[in-house]
């Protein structure tokens, strides 16, 4: 089945062009590392779809891995992720990780971010599901995310009055722009706002790159905040690059669970609190991680996502419960201050009731494939962050590592643009191929095709049944009436098609990979990678690149 997708999303024309050396799209720890290194090299524009804050940084509860401790090093570092990777990590790109790591972790200390402190004054390590050592650098309990993006909203705050850096909050990028020679030369835009810059755009550099984060909002349920559409995967589709490894998508185990309405962002409860002592229970009281892998509720986040899964299937529930009662009011107040608070907002006291979780979309490991430079196929455009597919996550991100991802990579995308001698402004042209776009109301339909068909448990069939219902949308849901609602929409289903082919085709179980009927991992056949890019008419074509013996991440 050829699935055509468009190659611009249709919008009205520019009405105003500005000019950058750099366009940096997106202000979660990515964008920001970028935009702050990058203004040395030239002039920077960075621009943001919502409010500064509004990604999934801001939200990350557990911390940031980094082999700070003398007994730890990057090459444990290394060896954890490689497992958790599930043999398809380039190691060259964890090594980049790791042994570039714990240097950005002690710049984002330089910068302002209160990491929270052993006695001794160093930086307080934990440990994280597949972390065999204490390397998680975390802030005020369990809101780490919040302290490094306030750092480094704080840096930019700083350089105000610099004119090499300029800030567009509200200006939601449409589509990237490419010179006759395919090259990224800018975006289109639409920002919200009073002035001779409202409306339809362009914003013309030198440089492009995108920090745009994850695609949680694919799906019915997710923990990414409601900007998560996938709008740079998709761009960058459209522009000509790369999309990799889209069928690995974490899902979180203990979310908490809010009835069957509760659509988009939920509120997370973290590894850290069953690192605590809480245990997972079924509707009717059984521990049901017991029996299902030696760390019990413990074990892999993938793992423990699976047992609540048919946990649930066997009880005909549609959640668990979560049971940190045994841990006592005055220490969850203090370990977990955010987590209580939050599901006390809903009702439930994790002191004195049973919380109920289920799982629901967490993390996307694959994206926009770039080098180690952050290079994509598309010459002058650099992907970066969650929507970036560097190598470093390989079958399933090591918990804690996606932060760190977005701080190494941006520091060394950076690096590259100052290193290099940027070309001349490229002039835009039309690009060939359809343009198009799926009306607002088809969100729902994509949302649900792919949360029963390419969830937590795959099949051949509800993969096939998913990819024949988002071809349907494709075809009966076409608008040409250009909404901010209507781009997202459009945005969500690309990447969700690509995301359920890859899925469809990879008939193994690997990492964050489940297929129930082809339960094995099987490296004879899958130990490699499926890229997708459109061809000039918009045909969404994928290529399977299998790994070079000596290339495989895991051994
Ligand atoms: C609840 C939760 C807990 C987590 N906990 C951890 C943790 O403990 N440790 C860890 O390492 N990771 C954690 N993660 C993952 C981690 O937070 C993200 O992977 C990481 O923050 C991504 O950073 P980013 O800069 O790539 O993207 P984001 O921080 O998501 O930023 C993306 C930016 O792009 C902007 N944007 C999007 N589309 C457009 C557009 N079309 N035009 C303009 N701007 C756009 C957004 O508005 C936003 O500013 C967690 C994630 C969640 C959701």
């Amino acid at each position: 089945m050829t699935l055509t997708l468009p190659r611009r999303l249709a919008a009205p024309a520019p009405g105003w062009t500005t000019r950058a050396d750099v366009v940096v799209v997106g202000s979660g720890i990515a964008g920001l590392t970028v935009a702050l290194e990058a203004r040395k090299a030239g002039r920077v524009l960075l621009v943001t779809k919502t409010r500064l804050d509004a990604g999934s940084t801001a939200w990350a509860q557990g911390g940031i891995a980094a082999a700070l401790d003398p007994e730890d090093s990057p090459e444990q570092h290394l060896a954890d992720t490689l497992v958790a990777g599930a043999g398809l990590c380039d190691a060259t790109a964890v090594r980049a990780l790791v042994t570039e790591g714990p240097r950005r972790v002690r710049e984002l200390v330089a910068l302002g971010a209160a990491f929270e402190l052993a006695p001794d004054g160093t930086i307080a390590l934990t440990r994280e599901g597949g972390h065999l050592r204490h390397r998680i650098a975390h802030a005020g309990g369990d809101a780490t995310g919040r302290e490094i993006q306030r750092a480094l909203l704080e840096a930019l705050r700083e350089v105000h009055d610099d004119p090499s850096i300029e800030v567009v909050e509200h200006a939601l990028v449409i589509d990237v722009l490419t010179a006759a020679d395919g090259r990224a030369c800018g975006v289109t835009l639409h920002v919200i706002g009073e002035g001779a810059r409202d409306g339809v755009g362009a914003a013309l550099g030198r440089a492009l790159v995108l920090a745009t984060g994850g695609l949680g909002q694919v799906y019915a349920s997710t923990t990414n905040p409601p900007v998560a559409t996938g709008d740079g995967m998709a761009a960058a589709l459209r522009a000509g690059a790369e999309l990799a490894d889209l069928e690995f998508v974490q899902f979180h185990p203990t979310v908490l669970w809010l009835g069957r309405a509760a659509k988009g962002q939920q509120p997370l409860i973290s590894e850290a609190v069953r690192g605590e002592g809480a245990v997972l229970r079924d509707v009717e009281g059984r521990r049901f991680m017991a029996g299902r892998h030696e760390l019990a509720d413990l074990a892999p986040r993938d793992v423990v996502a699976k047992g609540v899964v048919t946990a649930m299937h066997e009880t005909g529930a549609e959640h668990v419960w979560l049971d940190a009662r045994h841990l006592g009011a005055a220490f969850l107040a203090e370990r977990f201050p955010g987590i209580v608070a939050s599901c006390r907002s809903y009702g439930f006291d994790p002191a004195t009731d049973l919380v109920p979780v289920a799982p629901a979309q967490h993390y996307a490991s694959g994206g926009v494939r770039t080098d180690l430079s952050g290079r994509t196929a598309v010459p002058g455009l650099y992907a970066c962050g969650e929507v970036s597919c560097t190598g470093v996550h390989g079958a399933n991100r090591l918990a804690s590592n996606s932060l760190l991802e977005g701080l190494v990579y941006g520091h060394r995308i950076a690096l590259d643009i100052a290193d290099e001698d940027l070309p001349r402004q490229a002039e835009p042209v039309e690009r060939a191929g359809p343009a198009g776009l799926l009306a607002p109301d088809a969100r729902l339909f994509v949302q649900g095709a792919m949360t029963a068909g390419a969830g937590v448990l795959r099949t051949g069939e509800s993969l096939a049944t998913a990819e024949s219902r988002l071809a349907r949308l494709a075809e009966e849901r076409r608008s040409r009436d250009p909404t901010t609602e209507a781009w997202a929409t459009t945005n969500l289903h690309q990447v969700g098609a690509v995301l359920a082919r890859h899925a469809a085709l990879r008939e193994e179980t690997r990492g964050g990979h489940w297929r129930e009927d082809h339960p094995e991992r099987d490296d004879e056949h899958w130990l490699g990678h499926l890229v997708a890019h459109l061809d000039a008419s918009g045909g969404l074509l994928t290529d399977y690149r299998r790994l070079p013996v000596t290339a495989r991440g895991d051994r």
